[in-house]
């Protein structure tokens, strides 16, 4: 089956030799397939390394964070701009673990208005940290897309992709159940349309959050997504080859 798998390689690996590895057996995995897509977030000192792509590869990359601002004296930030120099094409916007550095909703708009400008695909992450009875969680989706997308034309709403990634799914050991993701997608669908319109149907939703071999085939086929958001599984070689490989045969 068809989907878009944005491996999230976090903090890792450790040296440009193993980068360069987990990069090439990525590339093989992806071209063996038909219909799948790849987005490597990697760490931002690896990207002009590991991003040389013949114009056919279905293999992209970003950065997994950028500052708002093109240049200046922002000591340890990166741009859009060098982003895209590097050789990214996306860049994650508000992941979990930088909201839980502080970053905000008005953050996230910066950054997605910036990723734009530079013509960047800005991947805007969003998801509640708990789940409590009173579907409080909704509340908060709708004000990270609100706020996140704040500044955004309908023209240019087109570009952005949407990771609903519930923080309490990463990083463990259970993922979210399709029917759930099903009627979030449905929700975040309609925020986007109550927003923007029709073009707010087409956008793509991505699941995040301990995606393995075992779940990503249900979630693709029933929580309403075009894709998935990896996070440890793409950074084991072995296990990400053999996930590709059970979605493109699925
Ligand atoms: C993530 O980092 O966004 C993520 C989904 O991680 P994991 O797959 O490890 O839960």
């Amino acid at each position: 089956m068809k989907a878009l798998i944005v491996a999230n390689w976090k903090m890792n690996p450790l040296k440009l030799k193993d980068a360069k590895a987990l990069a090439l057996s990525t590339k093989k995995a992806v071209s063996r397939t038909k219909g799948i897509d790849v987005i490597v977030a990697a760490p931002a000192v690896f990207v002009r390394d590991i991003s040389t792509r013949t114009p056919k590869s279905r293999v992209f990359y970003a950065l997994q964070n950028i500052h708002s601002e093109s240049a200046g004296s922002y000591t340890g930030e990166i741009s859009a701009l060098q982003a895209k120099d590097a050789g990214a094409t996306h860049v994650l916007i508000g992941h979990a673990e930088r909201r839980a550095l502080g970053e905000t909703n008005e953050d996230t708009q910066k950054k997605v208005s910036a990723a734009l400008a530079a013509q960047l695909i800005p991947i805007l992450c969003v998801g509640e940290s708990t789940r409590e009875s009173d579907a409080d969680y909704y509340a908060v989706v709708k004000e990270q897309l609100r706020g996140g997308l704040q500044d955004i034309s309908e023209k240019k709403i087109g570009k952005v992709l949407i990771a609903y990634e519930p923080v309490w799914a990463i990083g463990g050991s259970i993922a979210m159940q399709p029917r759930d993701m099903h009627e979030m997608s449905i929700f975040i669908h309609k925020t986007l349309v109550e927003r923007f319109g029709d073009v707010g149907h087409s956008l793509k939703v991505l699941y995040g959050g301990s995606v393995d071999g075992k779940n990503a085939v249900d979630m693709l086929k029933n929580g309403d997504v075009k894709g998935l958001l990896v996070g440890r599984v793409s950074v084991d070689a072995d296990a990400f080859t053999s996930l590709i490989q059970t979605i493109d045969q699925a």
